[in-house]
């Protein structure tokens, strides 16, 4: 009957570090034909660290101001940025003023009697960004590095690069679902010769580069709309909605609070071959029922 199988897998998942909030999602998830994974802290350890950078003028002042402003974000771009300067010994000799920050983009300031724009080459002007230093922030990109961009009234003041290391498993992980028939699928707001070099590396099926979160919210939606029975796979904030919507929402354990508790299965050791082993139990157990 129902209950025992379903209760049996369920203490099977909890063994192996997948908590399933439910039978019902160990049914739907028996269904799944597509998974979209969050890029940053879920394919990638979520920790870039700065790699390259390439400033206008070089007495580290450019530095200096970049470092004041993104102090103002919590973004892990800005954090690592951060952290870089004070490795450089670049604190900042002045207080940026009217700090606004846009998620998806970057972020705006006053400082030093200069309007300043850090973020993505969209946010700063991307004709002026793809020529600044005869074309490095392209090359950047390829190597599948972020690329941040700085500028001020008189242009792009520095490109800033940023590499965040792919998971161990995450080949592998992907690898298993495909052998079990699921589409993978990567969403990023990253841009999109980052994403496809990311993607390369990891062996995703798709990708979706530049997504705001709306709108991976959206793709979610597609998705569904498309194949039916679609998981995603996320660790933060942003990811939420789009967690919330998918039929099978799976959170990283390492995630924020607000992705915890949205998802409908937690990963608890952060392992993403888990959610193969998690595909193969649903199965068994819809073949007993
Ligand atoms: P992701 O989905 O990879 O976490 P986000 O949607 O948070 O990316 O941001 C998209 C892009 O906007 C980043 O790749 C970066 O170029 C830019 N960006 C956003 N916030 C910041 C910031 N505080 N400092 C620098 N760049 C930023
Ligand atoms: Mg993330």
């Amino acid at each position: 009957s129902i209950m025992p199988a379903m209760l049996s897998s369920i203490s099977n998942g909890a063994r192996r570090g997948i908590l399933f909030k439910g039978g019902i999602h160990l049914e739907k998830l028996s269904r799944m034909k597509v998974v979209a994974f969050d890029k940053t802290g879920t394919l990638t350890e979520g920790y870039p660290h700065v790699t390259d950078a390439y400033f206008r003028d070089d007495d580290g002042s450019i530095l200096e101001n970049i470092r004041a402003i993104e102090a103002n974000s919590n973004h892990p771009l800005a954090q690592s940025i951060v952290r870089y300067a004070e490795s450089q010994k670049y604190l900042p000799k002045s207080l940026p003023e009217q700090i606004t920050e846009e998620r998806g983009h970057g972020v705006k300031a006053v400082l030093g009697g200069s309007s300043w724009k850090i973020g993505s080459a969209e946010f700063v002007g991307r004709e002026e960004s793809a020529k600044f230093q005869g074309g490095i922030a392209g090359k950047l990109a390829a190597e599948g590095k972020t690329v941040v961009f700085a500028a001020d009234e008189k242009g792009i003041a520095a490109v800033i690069a940023l590499k965040d290391t792919v998971r161990a498993e995450t080949a592998t992980a992907l690898k298993s679902l495909q052998q079990n028939g699921i589409i993978t699928v990567m969403l990023t707001g990253d841009n999109e010769k980052t994403a496809a070099a990311i993607a390369a590396e990891c062996g995703i099926d798709d990708f979706a580069a530049a997504c705001l979160p709306d709108e991976k919210l959206n793709r979610i939606k597609q998705l569904k709309d498309q194949y039916g029975a679609v998981g995603m796979v996320g660790d933060g904030i942003n990811d939420a909605p789009a967690l919330a919507t998918a039929n099978v929402g799976i959170a990283m354990g390492a995630g924020t609070d607000v992705a915890l508790e949205t998802a409908d299965i937690v990963l608890m050791k952060n392992d993403l071959s888990k959610i193969a082993d998690a595909v193969s139990l649903s199965r068994r157990m819809s073949r007993i029922i």
